[in-house]
C-alpha cells in the first residue's frame, strides 16, 4: 500500500483543488516558510479522523477551512481525499485503491466517504485498525509522537507497538463486546 495521490480544496492555504501526486518510494515536500509544508500533513491528519484541533495546530475546528485572504473571500467548506494504493491488499478490503474522504462545512459536522460512499467515522477508523495508517498509528511522526515513545509512561509507550503487531483490532472488538 502507498499513499498515490491527495487532493484537497478548501483546507487551510489550499483555497484552490490542488492535487499532489507521488511515486512509490520517499518524496518530499520543499518550499519557503508559511509555504503551507506542515498543512499538508494535517490535512492527511485530518481526514484519517484527527478529533484535536491543538493536533491540527488551531484554536477551534473551522481554522481548518481556508480563512480568506486580501484577494479572496473565505470558503465554506473544505474537503481533502487521500487515493491509496491498495494492490497488495494491505487494506482488508476488495479493491485495488481506495479514497478516503473527509468533508465539512463552516456550519457542521464532518462528512466521511470510502470510495466516494458516505460511511461513519467509525468506519474510516476500522479501516485503517493495525495497518500503521491510522489516526494515533505512527505513520504520522510529529513532535509530540516523538516525547510519546520517550515517555517513562510504559501505556503511552506501547501504543504505537500494539499498532505495529496487530492487536488494535482485537482490543478494539473486547472493548466492544464488553460495553454490549
Ligand atoms: P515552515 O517552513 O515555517 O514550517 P510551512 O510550509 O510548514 O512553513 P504551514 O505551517 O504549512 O507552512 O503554513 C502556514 C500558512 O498557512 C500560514 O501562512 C497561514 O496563514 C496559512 N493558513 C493556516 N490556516 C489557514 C486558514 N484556515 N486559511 C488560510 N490560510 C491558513
Ligand atoms: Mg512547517
Amino acid at each position: 500500500m502507498y499513499l498515490k495521490q491527495i487532493e484537497i480544496v478548501g483546507f487551510k492555504s489550499f483555497a484552490d483543488k490542488s492535487k499532489l501526486v507521488l511515486a512509490p518510494g520517499v518524496t518530499g515536500v520543499v518550499g519557503p516558510n508559511g509555504s503551507g509544508k506542515s498543512n499538508i500533513a494535517d490535512a492527511i491528519r485530518w481526514v484519517l479522523g484527527e478529533q484535536s484541533v491543538k493536533n491540527l495546530r488551531g484554536s477551534k475546528m473551522e481554522d481548518v477551512i481556508f480563512a480568506g485572504s486580501d484577494m479572496r473571500k473565505p470558503t465554506n467548506l473544505c474537503e481533502v481525499s487521500l487515493v491509496l494504493d491498495n494492490e497488495d491488499r494491505h487494506l482488508q478490503v476488495v479493491f485495488d485503491e481506495v479514497t478516503i474522504t473527509r468533508r465539512v462545512f463552516r456550519s457542521g459536522d464532518s462528512e466521511y466517504f470510502i470510495n466516494r460512499q458516505p460511511c461513519r467515522l467509525k468506519d474510516i477508523h476500522e479501516l485503517f485498525m493495525d495497518t500503521g495508517l491510522g489516526r494515533e498509528a505512527y505513520s504520522i511522526i510529529g513532535q509530540g509522537k516523538i516525547e510519546e515513545m520517550l515517555s517513562t509512561r510504559s501505556e503511552d509507550r506501547r501504543g504505537p507497538f500494539e499498532d505495529a503487531a496487530g492487536i488494535v483490532k482485537f482490543k478494539h472488538r473486547r472493548r466492544e463486546a464488553e460495553r454490549k
